[in-house]
């Protein structure tokens, strides 16, 4: 019995000293999540009515030309974003990074490739959060950024203030003397051309979703989330989204976790999108069903509301839920990359490319569940420490 006992007491310490080693030598999972944007979302009533006019069909998907496009630089995001976690521990610079990428990558609506507003503007908003002291940094309907993500991060560390907006904003880049303005004419991306008016029979005829967010977490638990876009084709001049406002399209705080939403932008704003996602995560649900709870509720309370998010909860658990026809997304823990856009795709490639580069490698292509969700890898560790510490227990004692 004595025997039994001291058993007992020895393998309980040993466990737990292995736990905490284990932890503390191997730090948390380094965890990189984007997103390319939802499809199928809303279109402005203005930009329907002009469609129709011109006889447009709208079909809001991401076509499969479109989506090749998405899943090409959606690699490259996470390349680029998972080297700051990888060499620098550095939860910002992944975020912007692989947001940077996709920004300058056409196949998105957010810097070059944004959509144009219903004067033929383009118009765009971004946000970037720490969720360690809550620093936040958005700016909301500017022109002449090439990079409105930088000038997000710029307002959160240079200025006492949050948010801000249009003319004021790019003044506020100028005068930073890290910034330049850009012409309107180099954010039109390929499939529409600058002296091109917006209404005449070109590619946008079809909705170009591709909203960009990233999430991050370093080993230390420190979370940063960011969103950048272009907003909704044919939106009023001035009209700002979700994207830029914190708990509706973008959220970030070590103690619960990050999001980055992308979808109709008022009904995000309206149903408090990001900040729902959070309370569910800070009561125990995971990410990937905090956000699908949200999402049918939004549903349910606002017609034809939809769209998508990705999160990582504070644990280093993932999700990525929409409730639209697709949602362009990727993620990385450090090893491979798994990514898709369709419902039920997942395919998996290196994280190191050098092993083998977008579309053309031998992807592997596992079927999951709709949206899906990962777990936090340490589980491994934790594993081996249980066996080691009871093998160590029998032999010993
Ligand atoms: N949420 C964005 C907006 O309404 C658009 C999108 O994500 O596609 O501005």
């Amino acid at each position: 019995m004595a025997r039994q006992l001291w058993r007992g007491v020895v393998f309980a310490c040993i466990t737990f000293c292995m736990i905490i080693s284990h932890a503390v030598a191997q730090g948390g999972d380094k965890i990189l999540i984007i997103h390319g944007g939802a499809g199928s979302v809303r279109i402005s009533r203005q930009f329907l009515k002009l469609c129709d006019n011109y006889s447009i069909t709208i079909t809001g998907t991401i076509t499969p030309a479109h989506g090749t496009a998405k899943k090409v630089a959606m690699l490259a995001a996470i390349r680029a974003g998972y080297a700051a976690l990888q060499t620098e521990d550095d939860a910002q610079l992944a975020v912007i990074e692989a947001i940077k990428v996709m920004e300058d990558s056409p196949a998105f609506n957010a810097g070059t490739g944004s959509v144009r507003s219903a004067s033929g503007e383009v118009e765009m908003d971004a946000i970037i959060i720490n969720g360690t002291d809550l620093g936040t940094g958005a700016v909301g309907a500017v022109r002449h950024i090439k990079n409105p993500i930088t000038l997000a991060r710029l307002v959160k560390d240079t200025s006492e203030h949050v948010f801000l907006v249009g003319y004021q904003a790019e003044l506020f880049a100028l005068n930073s003397n890290q910034m330049n303005l850009v012409p309107t004419s180099s954010l039109i991306a390929n499939w529409t051309t600058s002296n091109e008016g917006w209404t005449s029979n070109h590619p946008r005829k079809q909705n170009r979703a591709g909203t960009v967010g990233a999430v991050a977490v370093n080993s230390r638990g420190q979370i940063f989330a960011g969103t950048s876009t272009g907003g909704l084709s044919g939106k009023m001049d001035g009209r700002v989204g979700d994207t830029p406002i914190v708990g509706a399209g973008t959220l970030a705080d070590d103690e619960i976790g990050g999001i980055s939403a992308t979808g109709w932008g008022e009904a995000f704003i309206r149903y408090r999108v990001a900040s729902r996602i959070a309370g569910l995560m800070e009561g125990g649900m995971n990410a990937s069903m905090s956000i699908s709870t949200v999402l049918s509720g939004m549903a349910s309370r606002i017609q034809d509301a939809d769209g998508g998010a990705i999160a990582i909860g504070k644990n280093g658990d993932i999700g990525f839920e929409w409730n639209s026809e697709q949602m362009a997304w990727a993620y990385s823990k450090g090893v491979d990359i798994h990514y898709g856009v369709d419902r039920g795709e997942d395919i998996n490639v290196p994280l190191d490319d050098s092993v083998s580069t977008g579309s053309t490698t031998t992807e592997s292509t596992t079927p999951t569940t709709p949206g899906g969700s990962g777990s936090v890898g340490r589980k491994g560790g934790i594993f081996f420490g249980i066996i080691t510490a009871f093998i160590v227990t029998i032999s010993v004692v």
